[in-house]
């Protein structure tokens, strides 16, 4: 009996053993970069939409810009937010993504993921040069862009390779694990809109880094919970707020809020990535 009992002992063991390589592999190349996605024109009164508690007075200005990411781990390319496409209108970029990918010596074919943060059309026009890659967005808003009638804000248009041509989705009601190893995470952070995310990414010299899409959009909300008027629902975004800020403090992470200019900086200047 104990002889048996050993031996199953050690088939525990083993099998432990076996899975160990898995964790033992060196982990992967992980690099990110910003791209400009648009700056707005001037800056905008925040009292006005940007506070559903009056926190702000009506003079209070907020400069904002516009952020798109790249993210490569090993030899797979992701996008994280499309913006608009230049010309569209005062607040688009110069350059089109597809034409800073050029500089990173990509094509648009290479891009095998696409992650949005959510369905708002500042950061999901640019979509459509995107057409070879999986989307990964939050089933809210996958919902709510497929919707017979979708709702106001939302730019179902730039989603028409996934809802209509066969583009390959996956609505996410879980996080995801992107590559399998936990470098990079597409953070459930509902609120702002009913399947809004944000993305982490653990890079091995800079630490870890999450990207809040519209959880925030200036540092000042993001410091005292403030929630915007145009938001999807209140008690969402503050968990998603508590949520972030907790996740930060555990893995020391750089919070980029990717509206707020005065967050451009915590990444290196494109085309250089943070590593
Ligand atoms: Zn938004």
């Amino acid at each position: 009996m104990t002889k048996v009992r050993y031996f199953a002992a050690a088939g525990v063991c083993a099998a432990a053993w076996m899975a160990a390589p898995a964790f033992a592999q060196a982990p992967a190349d992980v690099s990110l970069w910003r791209l400009d996605c648009g700056t707005a024109a001037k800056p905008t009164a925040i009292a006005e939409r940007f506070s559903d508690t009056f926190a702000y007075p009506p003079d209070k200005l907020q400069p904002f810009t516009y952020s798109c990411y790249v993210v490569k781990h090993g030899d797979d390319y992701m996008v994280w937010d499309t913006g608009f496409p230049p010309g569209a209108n005062a607040n688009a970029p110069k350059v089109s993504l597809a034409d800073q990918l050029a500089q990173l010596k990509l094509t648009p074919a290479q891009i095998k993921y696409v992650g949005i943060s959510h369905y708002h059309a500042d950061h999901t026009s640019q979509l459509p040069s995107l057409g070879n890659a999986t989307l990964l967005i939050g089933k809210g808003d996958w919902d709510a862009i497929t919707a017979p009638k979708p709702a106001q804000g939302v730019n179902a248009a730039g989603f028409t390779h996934w809802t209509e041509l066969g583009g390959k989705v996956e609505p996410l009601t879980l996080d995801k694990d992107v590559f399998g190893d936990g470098s990079v995470v597409v953070l459930r952070t509902p609120g702002h809109t009913p399947g809004h995310s944000s993305l982490l990414v653990r890079l091995k010299e800079k630490g870890a880094v999450i990207l809040t899409g519209d959880a925030a959009h200036f540092h000042e909300n993001y410091d005292s919970n403030g929630v915007p008027a145009f938001n999807y629902d209140r008690a969402e975004t503050i968990a998603s707020l508590d949520r972030i800020k907790k996740i930060a403090a555990n893995l020391k992470a750089t919070v980029i809020i990717q509206h707020d200019p005065r967050d451009i900086g915590k990444l290196p200047a494109f085309p250089a990535a943070a590593r």
